[in-house]
């Protein structure tokens, strides 16, 4: 189905996608899922093509270290995470460059820390460096900085999960569009895998306290992060910077397409620009 809204997405510039961890890998063994990442480095390039340009936030940096150092499960100490991390950042960008040099598009690595965005220079320096790599038609790729970064107290010294950070990025670069790339089809007024009289939310104009409510700190994933109370919190951010965003099932990665020629998938949520939008008091949370 097509609205005259949904239409409109056709015209968007300026694109952050954001895939988490649990779309990146397989299930069952935790390796990188190739194929996936392959069809969504095509359909980014395809954009690129087109004339748009795109920041993709990936995460994966732990869930592909821990996996490449032999450990099957979660990591246990923060030293472990922060270990993964540097090991599995330097992999998930090797995949990325290899697959972004064959379609011929050059993609770059930017880590961020609360830190950096807290720091007014810091801030004012990663923005520049954003628009300098989008104007030189590179593509990039976002993570948080897990080395140095993880910590015990997600939010407070920490951006605490991709979907936050990569709202903050759009807001940060002027984006006008985020899409979540998800393990679920989007927003529902209760959780479906429990609830099977959910009902699905296909356009948000407003993102209210009610709204808020609805949102369950829950990740189906062993591997994620940001559940749907994430995904709010990143829509509260991107639209009242005055960017649209989406959340849709990234099963298919091919969404992104659809999303971008006008289909309706995923949860919409409209911009609904703050006036006095200032990104620090949304870093930390205060709002
Ligand atoms: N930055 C983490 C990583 O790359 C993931 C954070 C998240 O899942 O939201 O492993």
């Amino acid at each position: 189905m097509r609205t005259e809204v949904r239409e409109k997405l056709k015209d968007k510039q300026r694109i952050v996608i954001k895939i988490g961890s649990s779309s990146l890998t397989h299930t069952y063994t935790g390796d990188l899922n190739l194929m996936k990442i392959e069809k969504l480095v095509r359909v980014i390039s395809d954009l690129k093509g087109e004339g748009k340009s795109v920041v993709l936030v990936s995460s994966g940096a732990i869930a592909v270290g821990r996996q490449a150092l032999g450990h099957h499960t979660r990591p246990v100490t923060i030293s472990e995470k922060q270990a993964f991390a540097a090991v599995g950042q330097a992999r998930l960008m090797m995949v990325y460059q290899k697959l972004f040099a064959e379609y011929n598009q050059v993609a770059a690595q930017v880590l961020l820390t609360k830190d950096t965005m807290i720091n007014e220079s810091s801030r004012y320096n990663a923005q520049n460096t954003f628009n300098e790599l989008l104007k030189l038609g590179a593509i990039p790729i976002v993570n948080e900085n897990d080395t140095v970064s993880t910590s015990e107290i997600p939010y407070v010294d920490n951006f605490g999960d991709n979907d936050r950070l990569s709202a903050i990025v759009a807001a940060l670069i002027g984006a006008d569009l985020l899409i979540l790339l998800s393990d679920i089809d989007g927003l529902y007024s209760d959780d479906p895998r429990q609830n099977p009289k959910a009902r699905f939310i296909s356009q948000v104009d407003e993102i209210t306290p009610e709204l808020m409510e609805m949102g369950k700190a829950t990740s189906g994933s062993d591997v994620g992060t940001g559940g749907m109370a994430a995904k709010l919190a990143a829509a509260r951010i991107a639209t009242d910077s005055g960017s649209d965003m989406v959340i849709a099932n990234g099963d298919d990665v091919e969404v992104v397409s659809q999303i971008m020629t006008g289909d309706s998938k995923g949860t919409l949520f409209l911009a609904h620009p703050n006036f006095d939008f200032d990104l620090m008091h949304y870093i930390n949370n205060e709002y």
